[in-house]
């Protein structure tokens, strides 16, 4: 029986699950919408249920995950996801559940950290040392790799949370977090668009918010620049979908950092980057996640 892989990007809209072959070929593909955990995770168990009874036998599962999240491998509570945002879903431990479901060994990480992984393996990160992924939706995450490591390990980085200096035409928008109202999640965030213009498909390209986003997204990619030295940082999420934001985020970026680090415009176009497997970066990492479980000797 062929040796196959699933993987769940687990997130706030829907939870996309995908089971692929040791050759990365996708088996099966489905996505659920996040409801309760309950009902979601009762139809994703279904999903990948029906995989082992197709022929196929699933070796291990990987979960990129919304956060915050217990990450820490020697925590009593490793895949337990903490109070935050989605307070339906805080105290479920999505790792053990599966495990117990499954009886197959699961791993998980952030959303960010596992799309991070599979764009190192597979996309727009390949072979590089240092990288980063932004993923600016309905909140804002990142994953950070330095020296071929992720960091903020055991726990992982809260950078969707960093300050950013205000824009002069956004003084009066107080910020959608709940904790900080304006930190770089509250200001530059898919709730945080809606917050000041409504429905952002409706908003033109020449529309000052449009400035302002990517003004904010660029102190984030120079503060990046700056700290660990990213060879490429890749900006995906709901967001990132306004595809003329990354020309305005690379032209912001280069006027901010004033030539400090020697780069050219191009070498700016090929830093800042959409993530080369789109919108299944966080599926290709679930299965990412699942693989390293295999290379480090896993759990069985
Ligand atoms: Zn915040």
């Amino acid at each position: 029986m062929e040796q196959v892989y699933g993987g769940i990007d687990a997130g706030g809209t829907a939870f996309k699950c995908i089971v692929v072959s040791s050759e990365q070929n996708i088996i099966a593909e489905e996505e659920f919408s996040t409801r309760t955990p309950n009902a979601t995770l009762l139809e994703c168990i279904q999903f990948f249920h029906n995989a082992q009874t197709s022929g196929q036998t699933l070796h291990s599962l990987g979960i990129a995950s919304f956060g915050p999240l217990d990450v820490d491998p020697k925590s009593p509570n490793f895949g337990l996801i903490l109070p935050g945002p989605k307070s339906e879903w805080a105290g479920t431990n999505l790792k053990t559940i599966f495990e117990q479901a499954l009886t197959i060994p699961v791993a998980i990480d952030t959303d960010v950290n596992g799309a991070l992984l599979a764009e190192q393996a597979w996309g727009n990160a390949k072979g590089c040392a240092a990288a980063a992924y932004i993923t600016v939706g309905t909140g804002i995450g990142a994953g950070l790799m330095s020296n071929g490591l992720l960091l903020g390990k055991p726990a992982h980085p809260e950078f969707g949370h960093i300050r950013v200096e205000r824009h002069h035409d956004d003084r009066n928008f107080g910020g959608v977090c709940s904790i900080h109202g304006d930190c770089l999640e509250g200001l530059a965030s898919g709730p945080a668009l809606w917050a000041r213009y409504g429905d952002p498909k409706d908003l033109p390209e020449n529309h000052i918010i449009w400035e302002i986003i990517a003004n904010y997204l660029a102190q984030a990619c120079v503060t990046l620049s700056l700290t660990i030295r990213p060879e490429v940082i890749m900006l995906g999420g709901g967001v990132m979908r306004t595809t003329h934001l990354f020309a305005k985020i690379q032209n912001q970026y280069l006027h901010m950092i004033n030539n400090y680090l020697g780069q050219s415009k191009s070498d700016v176009k090929q830093m800042i980057v959409p993530p080369g497997l789109g919108a299944r970066a966080g599926s290709w990492g679930g299965v990412r996640l699942a693989q390293n479980l295999k290379n480090t000797g896993g759990i069985n």
